[in-house]
């Protein structure tokens, strides 16, 4: 058995391990039921394991493939509210008036 990824990001583990198990893989999740217990505990990372060891390259670059798929939104050019000049994504504040996004 290999982990393939970890992260506290819970919903993002379960449609990993859909997918998996979609193309045929066998996967577990672990660790989710330590968080939202009772109380304040830290935040515990969830991770996804391949049953079959030979499934886990593989599966590690699948998730990598969905995951550089759920990305989008950063690299979209943002309007600036100041002055409406169009302002490429890397950019925290507009280059023409100094506005923050
Ligand atoms: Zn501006």
């Amino acid at each position: 058995m290999k982990c393939v990824y970890l992260s506290t990001n819970r919903a993002l583990m379960h449609m990993l391990q859909h997918l998996l198990t979609e193309e045929g893989m066998e996967t577990v999740l672990q660790g989710e039921h330590l968080q939202g217990a009772v109380g304040e505990l830290p935040v515990i990372d969830v991770s996804l394991w391949v049953l079959a060891d030979r499934d886990a390259e593989i599966a590690r670059q699948r998730v990598e493939e969905i995951l550089a798929k759920q990305q989008p939104l950063d690299t979209q050019p943002w309007r600036c509210h100041g002055c409406g000049e169009e302002v490429d994504a890397q950019f925290s504040d507009c280059w023409k008036c100094g506005m923050a996004r």
